[in-house]
C-alpha cells in the first residue's frame, strides 16, 4: 500500500492565488487551523499575471463612480446573466477590499493629491481600475503573502510554530475531494517533486483554482489552468453554471508563433492605444452594437477627445466590453484585412511619448522587445483573440460562497466561481472579484467549520480509490499518450467550441469528446513518481475532459448570442434566454448533465438603477410590464 502523510485542518484552501489567499487569511483571522494548497510554486498565479488593475468604484478619479455605477457597468458588461446579488455585493465592497490591502502593505500608483489612482477600462463608464504600473497583479500576490508571514509569526510569538495555524503546501496538485455522505471530509493529492501522497481531513474546502484555459491552444493562460477545482466540485456533487461562456481576451499576441496567445494588457487600449487593419483604418467605430451606441463614439475626433475631456465626450470603441472587441477583430481578420500572421495592429506608437510609453506599460515594452524584437514605442504590435478567462464555474450561494447542489462543506471564489460576471467579465473585475469573494469564502467556511458538531470521517475505501484512480496511469504499460490526447483535446476546443459556434460543429465537438473521454480512460505515463510531467498532466486531462464536455454542451444548448458565446446560426441576443442559467451537473454515469434553471429576479431597487429603454433591449415583454408595475 502507497504511504500517504496525514495532516488535520479546520479549513483547507485549494489554490494560491488572489482569492485562495485571501481567504486564508480570513479563515485564519477567524481562529481556524488554515491550509493552502498550491499546485505551481507559491506566488506564481494568474493573479500574479494580471496587469491592468483593480476595478473598485472609489470615485477618487472622477467623483461620479460609485457602486451602482460599477453595479449598472457590470451587469451591462455580463448582458444581464449575471447573477444581480454577486454584482451588487462586489461593486459594494470592492473599495473596501482594496483599501483594507494597502493596511496590508500594499501600495498603488497615486493620483496628483495623494489618493489611490484609477485607469480607463472596457465598459467601465469612469477610470475605476486601480493599478500599480501594469503589474498589479504582483503587488496583489507580493502583499497578499506579506500578510500570511506576518500571521504566521504572530502564531509563532505565541506557539513557538510558523505553521501552527496556517501552512503553505507548494507545488502539490489536488486530485480528489472525499466526503462523509454528501458533506465534505478533505483533500488527497501528491507533491508535485517526489510523487508522494498527502490527505488533509478538514471539515470546510475552498475551492480557489481559477481556469479552464488549458483545453485551448491559443490561451493566456499557463500550464496549471487544467479546470481542476471545476472538475473536483463536479464530482463532489456540485454544480456550475454558465460553462458555455468563456472569454477570448481580443489582444493576445500572434507573433512569433512560440509565444502566440500571451496577453496584450487592455491597458494599452484603456491609456490611448488604437486597433487599425491592414489597410489602416481603425476598424472599431464599425462594430459598435445598437445596445452600446450611446455610450460610445461615432467619430474619431470625439473619441481622442474624450481622454482628455470625459465628460463632454463619449469613449472610443476599442474601449467596448472584450466581446464585441474579439468578434471585430475576428470578422477583420476573416474578411481579408488582417496581418499575415492573422492578426490586426495595436497602436501606441503614434499615440503618445516614447517615455510616457515606457512609464505606463512597462511590462508590454520588455514583453514585445523580449519576445517578438519589437519597440513599441515606434511601431504597432500585433494581436489578435486569446482564450483568457472563463465567467462559467461553481454554482454558489451569493453571500457566502457556499457550492450548490448536493454538497455541504464546499466553497468556491474567484476564477473557479460561477455567476457573478454573467455571460462576459469586464477586465479589473477579476481583481476585485476573487479580493470580495475569497473574504466571504474564507470567512463562511471558518463559521461553516465552527458550527459542525461532529467531524466528518474520511472513510479508507474513499483513500484506496484516490490512490488507486492517482496511480493508473504509471500502472498501464501502453496506452494513450497524455501529450497527443491534450493536443487533440485542444483542437476540438480551439476548432469546434471557439470563439464563433456553430450547431452541427457543436456536435460533432461533443461526439469527439466522448472518443477522448475512451481514450483518457486508457492514458499513460512512463517513468516513475518523481517529478514526472507526463504522470502529472494525465492526471489533469479527465479534469480538463469533463469541463470542456460542459462548455461543449451549454454551447449547443443555448441558441442565442451573448457575451462569451457566439453561435453564427443564432447571431441575435434573445430575451427570453437571459432568463435561463445552464447548470451542469455529473451523473453517477459519468456524463455531464445539463438542466435549465431560472435566473433570480432583480430586486426593485436595484433594476430601478437602470433605463428602461436600456432594459427594453435585453428584458421579456412581461419583465419590463413588472419594471413598469414598480415604477407606477
Ligand atoms: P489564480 O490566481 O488563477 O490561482 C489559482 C491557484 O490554484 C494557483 O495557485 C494554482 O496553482 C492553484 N491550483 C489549480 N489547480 C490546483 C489543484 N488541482 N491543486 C492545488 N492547487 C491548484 N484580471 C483583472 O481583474 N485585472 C487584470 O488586469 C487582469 N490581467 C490578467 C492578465 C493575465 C495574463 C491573465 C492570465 C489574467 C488576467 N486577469 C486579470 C484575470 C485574473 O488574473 C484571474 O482571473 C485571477 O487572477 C484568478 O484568480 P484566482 O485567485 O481565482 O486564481
Amino acid at each position: 500500500t502507497a504511504r500517504i502523510e496525514r495532516h488535520l485542518y479546520d479549513v483547507v484552501v485549494i489554490g494560491a492565488g488572489g482569492a485562495g489567499l485571501r481567504a486564508a487569511i480570513e479563515a485564519r483571522l477567524a481562529g481556524k487551523r488554515t491550509a493552502i494548497i498550491s499546485k505551481s510554486l507559491f506566488g506564481k498565479a494568474h493573479t500574479v499575471m494580471a496587469e491592468g488593475g483593480a476595478a473598485a468604484a472609489m470615485g477618487n478619479v472622477n467623483s461620479r463612480d460609485n457602486w451602482m455605477v460599477h453595479f449598472r457597468d457590470t451587469m451591462r458588461g455580463g448582458k444581464f446573466l449575471n447573477n444581480f446579488r454577486m454584482a451588487e455585493l462586489h461593486a459594494k465592497e470592492a473599495p473596501e477590499r482594496i483599501w483594507e490591502l494597502e493596511t496590508y502593505g500594499a501600495l498603488f500608483d497615486r493620483t496628483k493629491d495623494g489618493k489611490i489612482s484609477q485607469r480607463n477600462f472596457g465598459g467601465h463608464e469612469y477610470p475605476r481600475l486601480a493599478h500599480v504600473g501594469d503589474r498589479t497583479g504582483l503587488e496583489l500576490i507580493r502583499t497578499l503573502q506579506q500578510k500570511i508571514v506576518s500571521l504566521q509569526q504572530e502564531d509563532f510569538a505565541e506557539t513557538g510554530n510558523y505553521e501552527s495555524r496556517i501552512r503553505v503546501f507548494s507545488e502539490t496538485t489536488i486530485t480528489e475531494l472525499l466526503l462523509d455522505d454528501d458533506r465534505v471530509a478533505g483533500a488527497f493529492g501528491y507533491y508535485r517533486e517526489s510523487g508522494e501522497f498527502l490527505l488533509l481531513e478538514a471539515p470546510a474546502v475552498i475551492l480557489a483554482t481559477g481556469g479552464v484555459g488549458r483545453s485551448y491552444k491559443v490561451t493566456s493562460n499557463s500550464w496549471e489552468y487544467t479546470g481542476d477545482g471545476h472538475a473536483l466540485a463536479l464530482r463532489a456533487g456540485a454544480t456550475l453554471i454558465n460553462m458555455e461562456f468563456l472569454q477570448f481576451h481580443p489582444t493576445g499576441m500572434v507573433w512569433p508563433p512560440s509565444v502566440k496567445g500571451i496577453l496584450v494588457t487592455e491597458s494599452v487600449r484603456g491609456d490611448g492605444g488604437v486597433l487599425r487593419n491592414s489597410e489602416g483604418k481603425r476598424f472599431m467605430f464599425d462594430y459598435v452594437p445598437d445596445v452600446f451606441r450611446k455610450q460610445y463614439a461615432d467619430t474619431e475626433d470625439e473619441a481622442d477627445r474624450w481622454y482628455t475631456d470625459p465628460d463632454n465626450n463619449r469613449r472610443p470603441p476599442e474601449l467596448l466590453p472584450r466581446d464585441e472587441v474579439a468578434r471585430a477583430i475576428n470578422s477583420e481578420v476573416k474578411a481579408g484585412r488582417g496581418t499575415k500572421a492573422g492578426g490586426v495592429l495595436l497602436d501606441v506608437s503614434t499615440r503618445m511619448p516614447a517615455e510616457t510609453i515606457t512609464k505606463r506599460l512597462p511590462s508590454m515594452y520588455h514583453q514585445f522587445k523580449e519576445l517578438a524584437d519589437v519597440d513599441i514605442t515606434k511601431e504597432a504590435m500585433e494581436v489578435g483573440p486569446t482564450c483568457h478567462y472563463v465567467m462559467g464555474g461553481v454554482e454558489v450561494e451569493p453571500d457566502s460562497t457556499a457550492a450548490m447542489g448536493t454538497v455541504q462543506g464546499l466553497f468556491a471564489a474567484g476564477e473557479v466561481s460561477g455567476g457573478m460576471h454573467g455571460s462576459n467579465r469586464l477586465g479589473g473585475n477579476s481583481l476585485s472579484d476573487l479580493l470580495v469573494f475569497g473574504k466571504r469564502a474564507g470567512e463562511h467556511a471558518a463559521a461553516y467549520a465552527e458550527t459542525l458538531v461532529k467531524r466528518p470521517k474520511v472513510s479508507t475505501p474513499d483513500v484506496e480509490a484516490a490512490v488507486a484512480t492517482a496511480l493508473a496511469p504509471l500502472q498501464r504499460s501502453s496506452g494513450e499518450n497524455p501529450y497527443a490526447l491534450q493536443q487533440d483535446l485542444q483542437a476540438v476546443m480551439g476548432d469546434l467550441v471557439g470563439i464563433i459556434r456553430r450547431e452541427g460543429e457543436l456536435t460533432d465537438a461533443l461526439k469527439r469528446l466522448q472518443d477522448l473521454k475512451v481514450r483518457v480512460a486508457q492514458v499513460s505515463a512512463s517513468g516513475g513518481r518523481r517529478y514526472n510531467p507526463g504522470w502529472h498532466l494525465a492526471l489533469d486531462l479527465r479534469n480538463m475532459l469533463i469541463v470542456s464536455e460542459c462548455t461543449a454542451k451549454a454551447a449547443l444548448e443555448r441558441e442565442e448570442s451573448r457575451g462569451g458565446h457566439t453561435r453564427e446560426d443564432f447571431p441575435q441576443m434573445d430575451p427570453k434566454w437571459r432568463l435561463v442559467n445552464l447548470v451542469c451537473s455529473l451523473g453517477d454515469d459519468g456524463d455531464v448533465h445539463l438542466e435549465r434553471k431560472p435566473l433570480p429576479r432583480m430586486r426593485d431597487e436595484l433594476i430601478q438603477l437602470f433605463e428602461r429603454t436600456e432594459l427594453s433591449k435585453y428584458l421579456t415583454d412581461d419583465e419590463l410590464s413588472q419594471f413598469d408595475a414598480i415604477e407606477g
